[in-house]
C-alpha cells in the first residue's frame, strides 16, 4: 500500500536506540521475542536489533500476532500530532500563503522526507501537495463566498490570472468563475483516542468519518468525489468540529446520541441499510440477517453486509453493531479491534448504568 511505506530500515533503528518520540505514528516496533509491540520511542524496552519488526500501522502489527506494549499502548494515539507536526500546521494555518520549502523545513528540523511520510500516510497527501491543496482551498471558500476573483489570487499569494487558473483547474476541473456555489468536501485529520480519523463534510453536513489506516479508505475518497461530484480539500467547517468534540465525548462514554447532521449518498439499497444501521440502540448488537430482515430484505445478509462495509461513517452510523449470527464480530473496516472497543465501551456503559440503578 503506496500510503503506508516505512523510513528506511536504519533509520527506524536508529530512532527506536534513541527513543525518539518524533516518530510517533510514523511506524511501529515489534519484537519477535517477545511478541509484543511497541511506539517507536516506548520507555519500556530498548529491543535487540535482529529481533525488530517494523510496521506502519498498529493494525498490521496486531494482525501478525503481536500484542500491544502494556506500557506504551501503541493502540491507544496520544490523541495529538506530534510536536513537530504540530508546529508545522501551525505555520500553515497562519500564512496559507507562503509556500514552505524543503530548506525550510530543514532549518525547522525536519527532515523533508519525513514530513512527506507523515503527511502521505496520515492525509494521503506529500506535505508540498498539502499546501498546495491548502492554498487553494481556501481560494476556493473564498470564491464560494462571493469574494472577487482578483482579490483571491492576491489574498492566497498567487503570482498570476494563469497560474491560479491552472492550479485551480487542475484541482477542481473547472474554471474560477464559475465556481460559486459549487460544492466541495473538506476534510481534516483527527488524532482520536482510537487512532487517526478522517473527517469530511460537505455544506449540509459530515459525510466521511473514517479510521485513516482503512485499508478502504482511498476507495472510499473516490466514490465520495463522485457522488458528491466534488473536489476533496484539506480544512474544517462547523460539521467537523462538532463531530470531533461528538466523537470524543462517545469514546470518554459521555455521549451515546450524535447530533451532528450526516449525508450519505449511495443506492436506494445502502442507504436503505444506513438508515437502518443508526435504529440500532447504543450498546446492543443485530446480526446481519436480522439487519437483512430489517431492511425488509430476508436473506440477503450478504448484500447487507457489503453494503454495510460500504459505510463511509463510521462510529455514528454504527456498523460495528452488526456482528455474526453466532456472536462472532465479524468483520469491521477499522479493524476488529476497533470493533471490539466499541462494543466493549457501550456494554460496560450500559452495565455501569444498571448497576447505579
Ligand atoms: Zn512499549
Amino acid at each position: 500500500m503506496k500510503y503506508f511505506k516505512l523510513p528506511p530500515a536504519a533509520e527506524m533503528k536508529r530512532a527506536v536506540y534513541n527513543k525518539d518520540k518524533s516518530y510517533d505514528g510514523i511506524f511501529f516496533v515489534a519484537v519477535k521475542s517477545t511478541n509484543i509491540f511497541c511506539r517507536p520511542a516506548c520507555p519500556a524496552r530498548k529491543p535487540l536489533e535482529k529481533n525488530m519488526v517494523f510496521y506502519a500501522t498498529a493494525r498490521e502489527a496486531l494482525f501478525a500476532g503481536y500484542r500491544a506494549c502494556k506500557k506504551c499502548r501503541p493502540m491507544e494515539l496520544t490523541g495529538t500530532h506530534p510536536v513537530w507536526v504540530k508546529k508545522l500546521l501551525d505555520k500553515i494555518d497562519l500564512s496559507a500563503v507562503k509556500k514552505i520549502r524543503d530548506g525550510e523545513l530543514r532549518a525547522m528540523g525536519i527532515a523533508p522526507e519525513k514530513a512527506r511520510r507523515y503527511f502521505m500516510k496520515n492525509y494521503g497527501m506529500t506535505f508540498h501537495a498539502y499546501q498546495r491543496s491548502r492554498r487553494l482551498g481556501n481560494a476556493f471558500m473564498n470564491i464560494r463566498e462571493g469574494s472577487k476573483i482578483d482579490d483571491v489570487i492576491f489574498e492566497n499569494g498567487y503570482d498570476s490570472h494563469s497560474g491560479f487558473r491552472d492550479a485551480f483547474g487542475k484541482q477542481f476541473g473547472k474554471p474560477p468563475g464559475k465556481s460559486a456555489g459549487t460544492e466541495c468536501i473538506v476534510t481534516s485529520l483527527y488524532q482520536s483516542k482510537l487512532g487517526p480519523m478522517i473527517i469530511g463534510a460537505v455544506s449540509k453536513g459530515v459525510c466521511l468519518v473514517e479510521f485513516s489506516d482503512r485499508r478502504m479508505l482511498e476507495y472510499q475518497m473516490k466514490t465520495l468525489r463522485k457522488r458528491f461530484k466534488a473536489a476533496i480539500i484539506p480544512g474544517s467547517n462547523k460539521y467537523i468540529e462538532q463531530v470531533k468534540i461528538e466523537i470524543d465525548k462517545y469514546f470518554d462514554g459521555h455521549l451515546r446520541i450524535f447530533k451532528t447532521p450526516l449525508v450519505y449518498p449511495g443506492t436506494d439499497f445502502q442507504i436503505k441499510v444506513w438508515e437502518n444501521l443508526k435504529l440500532i440502540p447504543y450498546g446492543k448488537t443485530v446480526s446481519y440477517a436480522e439487519l437483512a430482515e430489517k431492511t425488509g430484505i430476508k436473506g440477503a445478509s450478504r448484500a447487507v453486509g457489503t453494503a454495510n462495509g460500504m459505510n463511509r461513517i463510521a462510529i455514528l452510523l454504527p456498523c460495528h453493531r452488526v456482528v455474526n449470527k453466532d456472536g462472532r464480530l465479524g468483520g469491521y473496516g477499522g479493524g476488529l479491534w476497533r470493533k471490539q472497543w466499541l462494543l466493549d465501551l457501550e456494554k460496560n456503559k450500559l452495565r455501569g448504568e444498571a448497576k447505579s440503578i
